[in-house]
């Protein structure tokens, strides 16, 4: 049998970071089968769907490259085999149209209350003929006997009596078939084999698999995950922070720390903390995903993220890097190498956000010294090593930090001076006090022009303070 796992989000909003790691998970049970995960819109809410919204889910799954082999399939498509569905349970006696009015459905809600019971449809319409022209909505006949049994992939048995469910609306007055019509007449056309989505939808669950009875179609698996909360033990939501996927990406997160930190969240193997994709598609299994909810905690998320910066291939953090280095209005073909810059200083920062601005002074002057340094290193003590460094700067043959070295050294031992009394000034002066590697590195990449243009910027800023 060919594994086959979907991911259904509604298009209501952002790819949010739920929904990310649903799709995840059902990504990687499928990938690590040798099955097919298959994408699929349902946007049969007309009112709160829309099409920015299927484009930002587009996007972000996009951006963490969870790749679907099938789909996307619009639900709004597919009104014709719901209603074929539909009309199938009516004949056979499994669906009633039902026309009791609002009023009398709220007094029988009220009633009930009062009473202490759960509030649920009585079945008057079940032996009622009602006139198919006139309005009317169309209700699943659920079996009052008996028990669903399922055995959830994460939460093992569930059983749930058929006394307790109701008789579901599955078409509405204007015509249009419910979410959990169209979702079980989806996971069968689909060939779905295991639902993997969050345990917000644990309750739908026996009542699909009735409906799935009725229709004479398979029943899936189905592995229901668990919530995600927010640092105050509350449903993670906006109050918490970014929870928006492309929100990360704006932040300079790599996807691939995004998707390590989400396939942890509710997941363990034994205590690694880091997986390569390939290493999550080998080693993922639903049977080792938590039963109890997880905690979203964006200091392990940049943790996970300075350790990819660090450790992947500098190249590909150069590309991500680029348009964050755009933002700042700086085009990085117009200076150092970015593949280099990426290499001096990626240690020195936790996001490519902040990679890029403390990166910035390769490509083009800063505006002003970061204060402390400015107050520490550029004294008028500083002006003397800051010229004489200037001149064998100046006079270098090559721009290479080796020479550049050779040039400083040169400059200490001439004034007789420690190191940091040449060195501490012209790093200032090169970089504004921004967090840098090595001076003579620094200075390499920094260029000859721009190295020198800056220590006379330095000199000048210092006689103007004196
Ligand atoms: N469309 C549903 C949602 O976004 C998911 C349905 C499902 O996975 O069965 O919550």
């Amino acid at each position: 049998m060919t594994i086959r796992t979907r991911f259904a989000p509604s298009p209501t909003g952002y790819l949010h970071v739920g929904g990310a790691r649903t799709a995840l998970y059902s990504w990687l049970y499928a990938r690590k089968h040798g099955g097919k995960f298959i994408l699929r819109i349902e946007d049969t809410d007309l009112e709160r769907s829309t099409p920015e919204s299927v484009n930002a889910i587009l996007e972000g799954m996009a951006w963490l490259g969870l790749e679907y082999d099938e789909g996307p399939f619009y639900q709004t498509h597919r009104f014709d085999r719901y209603n074929e569905a539909i009309e199938r349970l009516l004949e056979k006696g499994l669906a009633y149209r039902c026309d009791c009015s609002k009023e009398r459905l709220e007094k029988l809600r009220e009633e009930q209350m009062a009473k202490k019971l759960k509030p649920r449809y009585d079945g008057r319409c079940r032996c009622r003929e009602v006139d198919p022209g006139k309005p009317h909505v169309v209700r699943f006949r659920n079996p009052d006997e008996g028990t669903v049994v399922f055995q959830d992939l994460v939460r093992g048995t569930i059983r749930v009596r058929n006394a307790e469910l109701d008789d579901l609306i599955i078409r509405r007055s204007d015509g249009s078939p419910t979410y959990n019509l169209t979702v079980v007449v989806d996971d069968a056309d689909m060939g779905i084999t295991h639902v993997i989505r969050g345990d917000d939808h644990i309750n739908n669950t026996p009542r699909q698999i009735n409906l799935l009875r009725a229709l004479d179609l398979p029943v899936p698996q189905y592995a229901h995950l668990p919530m995600i909360l927010g640092d105050d033990g509350s449903r993670l939501s906006k109050r918490h922070g970014a929870v928006s996927v492309m929100q990360y990406m704006h932040d300079g997160f790599l996807p691939e720390a995004l998707l390590n930190y989400l396939v942890r969240l509710g997941w363990s193997h034994g205590d690694q903390e880091i997986f390569s994709l390939d290493e999550m598609v080998e080693l993922f299994d639903l049977s080792e995903v938590n039963r109890s909810p997880s905690t979203f905690n964006r200091e392990k998320l940049l943790w996970l993220n300075q350790h990819y910066m660090k450790e992947s291939d500098p190249a590909h953090v150069a590309r991500l890097l680029s348009p964050h280095m755009g933002e700042l209005g700086i085009d990085p073909a117009q200076g150092p190498d970015l593949v280099r810059v990426v290499e001096a200083q990626r240690e020195r920062a936790q996001t490519l956000v902040e990679l890029a601005r403390i990166s910035a002074f390769y490509y083009r002057d800063f505006e002003r010294y970061e204060e402390k340094a400015a107050k520490r290193a550029l004294k008028p003590a500083a002006v003397e090593p800051l010229r004489a460094v200037r001149d064998r700067l100046s006079a270098l043959e090559s721009w290479r930090r080796e020479e550049i070295h050779a040039a400083i050294e040169a400059t200490v031992k001439e004034l007789d001076v420690g190191f940091g009394k040449v060195g501490m000034p012209l790093r200032v002066a090169v970089t504004g006090g921004a967090p840098s590697p090595d001076l003579d590195l620094t200075l390499e990449l920094v260029g000859r022009e721009a190295t020198l243009r800056r220590i006379d910027r330095a000199i000048e800023q210092i006689g103007q303070q004196a």
